[in-house]
């Protein structure tokens, strides 16, 4: 028997959950599918567990600088906090009871399983086949890729999965991969005290930023005592057999990793290598996709085709869970029939949450440049404005200016608020302020976004 519904939202991840939601509360009938846990992966293992052990890391570094600031300071770090914050405050223990009943609150029918196209409008999930009268949301997000290293596949490795879960700390830990979820993962664990070496095959950390930022966040990671190596791509994994959690099992390294210039040693192994699409078991060549394909190819109205719409990670247009909101405002609109502005990606704010924190918006110099844009940069050193100067900060603003527009097209703020101060560079680039409206701005004394005022003055120099 076939059901006959409105709209299905195949993963109630992040985008997926605010898509259903919406449209139930329009008065639809929607049913989500959920395979694991409703929410997704940022509340149960992505942005909010990781940023609670970021500020608990970054707490105890904030006691750290107390010597020859404020006095003295013993700081004895226990994760034990910090676990038991993300197990009951953050993910009630992996549990998604109150999202289930949010969403069944709000009219919609929630089913938990694996849901897969069979054709236009036609979703099975488990012996249920449904109909969708409108359409059907693709919102099944990504899951972490793991590199083709030779002797890792049948190792206890980690993903961001077991790190967020962790309730013991290892002793040592190797990170492969040195974007933003290795980068934060790494620090914190440094600064409870875990021997952590971060290993990037590319020539620098962040590879996506720009290079100011790669130099910034190794130089970070190195003043918290992290072994950083680049241009080092891991050629062979080996596991001793331990699996670096028990106490017992730390007697000797459980992993090594063989590097061009040596030997990487854990007692764990986090992957954080990236993310991919698992597109090949959603059934798209029913409605003539490509399973094969890296993501779903969508429009400025998140289509994949006719009653098809994709959001979120799946889309590849940035794994970010604000991306994935901004999508489900497009879809909601685009079902409901109301009014809405197209999907416009030239401002994408995005942040590394590593202490300093690194945030950019739109393209970086080098991005600019190649799309051939008439460039120029401005930039300045955050210790050298007031705040920075008082806070003994680090970091930097960058501005990257198309003149021929006379507009900004991307910039970076890292520092010690860098994700906060992005705001204003992230409207500058979203609205096209004028560059000479933002250099007759008044900027508030003495704060970090001060800086900007800075970088515009060597902007117009350069
Ligand atoms: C460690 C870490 C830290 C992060 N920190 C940040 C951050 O600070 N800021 C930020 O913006 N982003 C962050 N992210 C990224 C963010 O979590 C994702 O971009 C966001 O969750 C994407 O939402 P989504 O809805 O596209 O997918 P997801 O949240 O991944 O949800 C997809 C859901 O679909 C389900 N699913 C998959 N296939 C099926 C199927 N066939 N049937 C039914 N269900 C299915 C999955 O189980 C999953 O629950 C972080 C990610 C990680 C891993």
């Amino acid at each position: 028997m076939t059901d006959e519904v409105d709209v299905v939202v195949i993963g109630l991840g992040v985008g997926g959950e605010e898509v259903a939601g919406k449209l139930a509360e329009a008065g639809l009938s929607v049913v989500g599918i959920e395979s694991r846990l409703v929410g997704g992966e940022c509340p149960y293992w992505g942005c909010v567990p990781s940023k609670m052990m970021i500020r608990a890391a970054n707490a105890l570094a904030e006691a750290r600088r107390i010597d020859g600031l404020a006095g003295a300071a013993q700081v004895q770090p226990d994760w034990a906090p910090v676990a038991r914050r993300i197990r009951e405050e953050a993910t009630d223990t992996w549990d998604d009871r109150v999202a289930v009943e949010r969403f069944e609150g709000k009219g919609g029918r929630f089913i938990r399983g694996s849901g897969r196209l069979t054709g236009d409008g036609l979703v099975w999930v488990g012996d249920v086949e449904l109909r969708a009268r409108r359409g059907v949301v693709i919102a099944t997000g990504t899951e972490p890729a793991i590199p083709p290293v030779p002797g890792l596949d049948g190792t206890p490795y980690w993903t961001n999965h077991e790190a967020i879960e962790a309730d013991t700390l290892p002793d040592s830990l190797v990170v492969l991969g040195g974007g933003a979820i290795g980068l934060e993962l790494a620090q914190v664990f440094a600064r409870f005290g875990v021997r952590v070496t971060v290993v990037e095959a590319l020539d620098r950390l962040l590879a996506a930023e720009e290079p100011e930022a790669s130099a910034l966040a190794e130089h970070a990671l190195r003043a918290d005592g992290i072994e950083v190596h680049t241009s080092a791509p891991a050629q062979r994994v080996d596991h001793s057999g331990t699996d670096g959690r028990s106490a017992s099992s730390r007697a000797e390294a459980g992993f090594s990793v063989a590097l061009p210039t040596g030997t990487a040693t854990g007692d764990a192994l986090l992957v954080a290598t990236g993310r991919r699409a698992r597109l090949d078991r959603l059934g798209l060549d029913t409605v003539g996709l490509d399973p094969a394909a890296k993501a779903i190819a969508t429009d400025e109205r998140m289509r994949a085709g006719d009653g098809l719409w994709a959001v979120g990670d799946v889309t590849g247009h940035g794994a970010f869970t604000h991306m994935a909101m901004y999508h489900a405002g497009i879809v909601v609109a685009d079902i409901l029939g109301r009014p809405w502005p197209p999907a416009d990606y030239r401002a994408l704010p995005r942040v590394t949450f590593t202490d300093p924190e690194i945030g950019a918006v739109g393209l970086t110099e080098a991005q600019a440049r190649s799309a051939g844009i008439n460039v120029r940069t401005g930039s300045t050193q955050v210790a050298s404005t007031a705040r920075g100067w008082i806070h003994r900060g680090e970091g930097f603003i960058k501005l990257v200016a198309d003149t021929d527009r006379g507009v900004l097209v991307g910039a970076t703020s890292a520092g010690p608020v860098g994700g906060e101060v992005l705001s204003a560079l992230a409207l500058a680039v979203h609205a096209e302020v004028p560059l000479d409206r933002l250099r007759h701005m008044i900027y508030a004394y003495p704060t970090f976004h001060r800086g900007i005022e800075d970088a515009l003055r060597d902007l117009a120099l350069t």
